[in-house]
């Protein structure tokens, strides 16, 4: 399958981001609990990057983790995102991945609900909601 990648250098991508998203993509940030949008979404549609608008997170995969930030037990396919094993801040946690751009958009736990047992905690600045009818 042809690669879908697309790599474009720090300056580009502050070029097209806001600072914010800067920070959280391409800077591996966290946003502050609360501060998304995107807790708050319950109608029917598709989580998507920000920086490149691949497919990331549907709405049938969202929960509501009580952590403050945008949570889901799957992403839209597995080769939405890409896993890397993360050892900053003195702790191993999962990184996920935007698998097109690499941007970062969070990390995933296993303290999800079923099906998957998983929870992917993510940046809602790292992603833009699309609704779906
Ligand atoms: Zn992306």
């Amino acid at each position: 399958m042809k690669s879908d990648k697309i790599e474009k250098t720090n300056a580009e991508w502050r070029k097209q981001l806001t600072p914010e998203q800067y920070r959280v993509l391409r800077q591996q940030g966290t946003e502050r609990p609360f501060a998304s949008e995107l807790n708050k979404v319950h109608e029917h549609g598709f989580f998507k990057c920000a920086a490149c608008a691949k497919e990331l997170f549907s709405s049938d995969a969202k929960f509501d983790s009580g952590t403050g930030w945008p949570s889901f037990y799957q992403p839209i396919s597995n080769e939405a995102v890409e896993t890397k094993v993360d050892k900053s801040f003195f702790s191993t946690r999962t990184e996920v991945l935007c698998e097109r751009c690499g941007g970062h958009l969070g990390h995933v736990f296993d303290d999800g609900p079923e099906p998957t047992g998983l929870r992917y905690c993510m940046n809602g600045a790292a992603m833009k909601f699309e609704k779906q009818p």
